[in-house]
């Protein structure tokens, strides 16, 4: 990697707004949202089979309501989807329900699952006596007779209230069976890397994340070529007929540069802080990004200069970039919040402070993100800002500052801190964890996925590989 002199940062996030449009590649690189990929195959609703397998119908999923007889006329299925500003109550009194009966509901969910944790849009099964609680025919003023609730709260889980013999209500909780596989994807580079991706089925939010830890070393806009490749190595849940479910994180990925192979571990030191390290064990995370901008182009360096506008020379304490008005500028570095505001002849001006050494600084902004206050918290690559031209400036360009012990240094030039060297122990288990992965890679190769243990089934009857392949089980 050391060999790599590749452009910081910009590029991948560049790539990655083209692909999803600006606003969902900032979610994605935020957390690598899941929920995003829209991808045939990967289904979003399970919910809605495990149901249908239990009641023999399908759900219909554009409308908000669906009332379904059953074959026993004495229950109606309701599906209901939780709209925003959206409660459990309100929603089970919307089918009817007698309110002291949705309380006692909803108070045994609560043993299971926080009902404020429902989010819109999520998809919520009321089963319903339909003949109502009170004896009378005639539909006046009765109340519909809550027998049980269903909902499913991620993926992998199932949380379900019925009505108890004695007529009160418990809730269970269930784990649906879905295995665990590692999936390997290989592909070649014609065009560009999003669309030789997809052509080898990498799921969307797989693709974030490659090229989000990669942004770090390459620059996804100038350095792929065709005939570059890349190979990922990602673990995802599958349903037990082998529908992908949900794809989870990379374990691996490499990318093949002009010939050069940058290759990435996934490994949790014991600080707890999850990383991507290179086959020597150091981080691909860099402190700060050099060029904490997209596309733009260096307009002047750091040094003596004759100034534009004040007309003698005196020195340009930092980088200038050119770049149209309104083009976003990315925190450096994970910090907080020093300054956000006029700043005299910086215009618009924000100041981040990474740590006791490291400051940066971003002037002439046109405008300032949303939400950047003093004090604020901000992750290295959030959008705190846009290009302008505010206080003393010619033209819309980002003024960029690195400070080190309060003086600014030129950002191209210093030695920006690299992530993490693993060392001793760490280093110990990150070679073993290595050495796991590349079997692993090659266990996969052969079928393209690879079962590594059944979810949360007790035994992993299934596994086809050695347990010395498995990688720990986690949440079971
Ligand atoms: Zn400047």
């Amino acid at each position: 990697m050391s060999s790599h002199n590749r452009t910081q940062c910009g590029g991948g996030l560049a790539l990655l707004a083209g692909v999803l449009g600006g606003g969902a590649a900032a979610t994605l690189l935020g957390g690598l949202a899941y929920a995003l990929w829209p991808g045939p195959d990967w289904r979003t609703g399970p919910l809605a089979r495990d149901l249908e397998s239990e009641i023999g119908t399908r759900p219909v999923a554009a409308t908000t309501t669906v009332i379904e007889a059953e074959a026993r006329p004495a229950t109606v299925n309701r599906i209901m989807h939780v709209a925003r500003g959206d409660t459990l109550m309100k929603l089970i009194l919307k089918a009817g329900v007698d309110r002291r009966e949705a309380h006692a509901a909803i108070t045994a969910l609560r043993t299971v699952f926080d009902p404020r944790e429902l989010r819109p849009g999520q998809e919520i099964r009321l089963g319903l006596s339909a003949f109502g609680s009170g004896s009378s025919a005639t539909g006046q003023n009765r109340a519909e007779r809550l027998l049980s609730i269903g909902l499913q709260p991620s993926i992998e889980r199932i949380v379900r209230v019925t009505r108890a013999p004695d007529g009160g209500f418990t809730a269970t909780e269930a784990a649906r069976d879905l295995d665990h596989r590692t999936v390997i994807a290989e592909g070649t580079i014609d065009n560009n890397l999003s669309s030789a991706a997809r052509a080898a089925g990498l799921p969307m939010p797989v693709l974030a994340e490659l090229i989000a830890i990669f942004s770090f070393d390459v620059d996804f806009q100038r350095e792929i070529r065709a005939g570059d490749s890349f190979e990922v190595l990602y673990e995802a849940l599958y349903e037990k007929d082998g529908t992908p479910a949900k794809p989870e994180g990379i374990l691996y990925a490499a990318l093949t540069l002009s010939g050069e192979r940058l290759a990435l571990y996934n490994f949790t030191p014991k600080s707890g802080r999850t990383d991507f390290f290179d086959a020597k064990g150091h981080s691909v995370r860099k402190t700060l990004m050099r060029t904490p901008i997209d596309g733009a182009r260096l307009s002047s360096g750091f040094g003596m200069r004759r100034h534009p506008i004040l007309g003698y020379s005196r020195m340009h304490r930092g980088i200038d970039f050119a770049a149209p008005r309104g083009t976003p500028i990315y925190a450096a570095g994970d910090g907080r919040i020093e300054m956000a505001g006029r700043n005299g002849g910086y215009g618009k001006y924000v100041r981040i402070r990474h740590n006791s050494t490291y400051k940066t600084a971003y002037a002439h902004m046109s405008r300032i993100a949303k939400g950047i206050r003093p004090g604020k918290r901000v992750r290295q690559g959030q959008v705190i800002g846009y290009v302008g031209s505010t206080g003393r400036s010619t033209g819309p360009h980002l003024h960029y500052e690195v400070m080190v012990n309060g003086r600014q240094v030129n950002p191209l030039k210093v030695k920006l801190p690299s992530g993490e060297k693993l060392k001793g122990e760490d280093l110990e288990a990150f070679a073993r964890r290595r050495a796991e992965i590349d079997r692993l890679r090659e266990a996969t190769r052969g079928a393209g996925t690879l079962m590594v243990r059944a979810e949360c089934a007790g035994e992993a009857t299934d596994a086809a590989v050695p347990r010395s392949l498995l990688t720990p089980a986690s949440g079971c």
